[in-house]
């Protein structure tokens, strides 16, 4: 027989409303946004790519695979570095991305591919979550780190978006290292702009087969303070005319950061990046639909980026620490170093994210 029921117990009452509270609520402060994440993760950490596309072992031998991973590496070591010491997420992302700048192996600074004209236009963003400041620099052909210069932008004016002639007049005020065109001269780039020109017309895959060349840069990280920062740079598509712009430095396409949700630097085929407003788009799905993270960013390159054609990828970090790196492509340059964890380094797809 079933006792005959009872008043509950207010301590009773009490316990299960508290229990309730903790298991169903998602992770949110009294009458703030819903967030995701409510486990804390690594204190401090930095995510890096370098670049996303149809990078395949077919296509990579031993000692070029060396060379990318020993790269990343680098970036990695300064960046958790500055972190580790107690520096900031912005002056650890601009130190990760000069490095892969300055790397011939990436699509960006030094190895930027070329346009139709035979010149080279760099691009670069950067974003602090903790202000929501944002700098950016588009179509610049003289500065060496054009992340600095996004930087520049950021903390020396009242803008937020320079581009050019202009961009370059207003880093020469605030001495910027330029250098002369030669310095993005490599052999890679000029033969796939060669390959470009001569498939132009002909062949309308031309973009995709130099989707095997995409190296664009970026970084994302969150200090010890709870800040984060990203940063994204690169050299654009092969054969790019018109003065043409991407994703990377257009706020909330390739780059975004809001401690409020995450920081998030992106990768691939920009014209479907402005379009689905990427970086923001994850940043606001765990804002306002109480998302983690790796669920916002799979939805975001699944759900808007690849129904309409788009490729690429994203390595992000939410407020709470915890990296993501993910993509639609065969294969995305990237790494991550999480405080009390070690440095991992990826190419591949079947190589997951080291979590
Ligand atoms: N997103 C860059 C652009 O479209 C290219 C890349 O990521 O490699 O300019």
């Amino acid at each position: 027989m079933r006792s005959p029921s009872r008043p509950l117990s207010a301590a009773f009452v009490a316990l299960t409303a508290t229990f309730l509270a903790t298991a169903c609520a998602p992770d949110t402060e009294a009458g703030a946004t819903p967030q995701a994440s409510a486990a804390p993760g690594p204190e401090f950490g930095i995510v890096i790519h370098g670049g996303a596309g149809t990078i395949t072992r077919e296509s990579m031998t031993d000692e070029l695979e060396a060379s990318y991973h020993a790269a990343l590496d680098s970036a990695l070591a300064v960046g958790h570095g500055i972190l580790e010491q107690g520096g900031t997420a912005l002056d650890a992302v601009v130190a990760a991305v000069r490095i892969l700048e300055d790397e011939p192996l990436f699509n960006a600074g030094r190895g930027a591919v070329f346009t139709s004209d035979g010149t080279n236009e760099l691009d670069a963003a950067i974003m602090d979550g903790a202000t929501l400041n944002a700098g950016a620099v588009a179509g610049v052909k003289s500065v060496k780190n054009p992340i600095t210069l996004a930087r520049l932008v950021m903390e020396e004016s009242p803008h937020v978006f320079m581009v050019g002639e202009g961009a370059e007049t207003f880093g020469a005020q605030h001495g910027v290292e330029t250098v002369d065109a030669s310095w993005f001269h490599t052999e890679q780039r000029w033969e796939a702009l060669q390959r470009a020109r001569e498939s132009e017309g002909t062949d309308v895959s031309w973009h995709l087969e130099e989707n095997r060349m995409i190296g664009t840069v970026g970084a994302v990280a969150r200090d010890r303070n709870g800040d984060l920062a990203a940063a994204t740079s690169t050299g654009g598509m092969t054969n790019k005319r018109f003065g043409r712009v991407g994703d990377v430095p257009v706020i909330g396409a390739g780059t975004y950061a809001s401690n409020a949700s995450c920081a998030v630097s992106a990768t691939g085929h920009g014209e479907y990046f402005i379009r689905t407003v990427v970086a923001r788009e994850i940043c606001a799905r765990m804002e306002y639909l109480g998302e983690s993270l790796q669920a916002a960013s799979e939805a975001v390159i699944n759900d808007r980026l690849g129904v309409l054609g788009g490729t690429g990828g994203v390595v992000a970090i939410d407020r709470d620490g915890h990296p993501a790196l993910y993509m639609n492509t065969p294969g995305m340059y990237r790494g991550h170093w999480m405080a009390g964890g070690r440095p991992f380094t990826a190419i591949y797809g079947d190589e997951g994210d080291g979590r």
